[in-house]
């Protein structure tokens, strides 16, 4: 079938509820240089599945106006991994994904992220089928210390494993369809962290490292872009209205991975 055609109606529906947000993607303390997941990813990978855990009451949004969210997901990642040839498996249903229950805390720090993610993993990433672990969190980050409400995800940085702050999304606008598309780009966005986006374990191939903001692109069309990760969505939507393409990762960073 047709895919980006099928999809076409969804963007245009989306930019007619869209609204302007603004949260932000955590750049994490860089790790220290040994046992890098993203090292002993290309060239040494045939398979890669998505874990996708979540905690009662912060599940993933799953469809929206009939429409299959984790399709967004699975496309652009097979799309960017597609020239390493890394094929890359997607669950689109919760009951693909493992219900955690409700976890004894509120709110996570990046080590309480590490010890859940450890009890969710069942690849050792040592072979070459591996798996990045995805958890979604029904409390926000805390970072030394303080409560971060406005940070929506979080790569631990050298590692395959992200954690969705579920509430952040929820409060990321006032419309279904605008949480819907945050939470997918938001996914999106941190596991291009997790393979090495921007600069951070891929080297680049132009001039696109947004350095100032961290592991970011400074092309604002593509999802690596600081603000898309952030949520400010707006714009970003607003260039599928006029094509007919759910591409959300830009030429630039798909060379940096395909030249890897
Ligand atoms: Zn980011
Ligand atoms: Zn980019």
């Amino acid at each position: 079938m047709n895919f980006k055609r099928a999809n076409h109606g969804f963007f245009l529906w989306f930019l007619s509820v869209i609204s302007f947000v603004q949260f932000s993607c955590n750049d994490d303390i860089p790790a220290a240089s040994q046992d890098r997941f993203v090292d002993n990813l290309y060239g040494n990978t045939t398979g890669l599945e998505l874990i996708i855990a979540y905690e009662q009451g912060a599940d993933p949004y799953t469809s929206f106006g009939g429409f299959d969210n984790w399709r967004i997901t699975d496309y652009n990642l097979n799309q960017l991994l597609g020239t390493q040839k890394i094929p890359v498996k997607v669950p689109h249903v919760l009951d693909s994904m493992k219900n955690l229950g409700v976890l004894s805390q509120n709110n996570y720090t990046r080590q309480n992220i590490i010890d859940i993610a450890a009890d969710v993993q069942r690849y050792s990433n040592k072979d070459s089928v591996k798996s990045i672990v995805l958890l979604f969190l029904n409390g926000y980050l805390i970072k030394d210390g303080v409560i971060e409400t406005r940070v929506l995800g979080l790569n631990i940085d050298g590692s395959a494993v992200v954690a969705i702050f579920k509430p952040v999304i929820s409060a990321s606008s006032s419309k279904e369809a605008e949480k819907n598309m945050v939470e997918q780009s938001t996914v999106t966005h941190e596991i291009g962290h997790v393979l090495g986006l921007v600069n951070n374990g891929v080297p680049t191939t132009s001039l696109h490292h947004d350095q100032a903001n961290g592991s970011h692109c400074s092309n604002s069309n593509c999802v690596m872009y600081w603000k898309n990760g952030a949520g400010e969505v707006a714009q970003y939507i607003d260039r599928f209205t006029r094509g007919q393409d759910i591409t959300l990762f830009g030429e630039q960073c798909m060379a940096d991975i395909k030249a890897k």
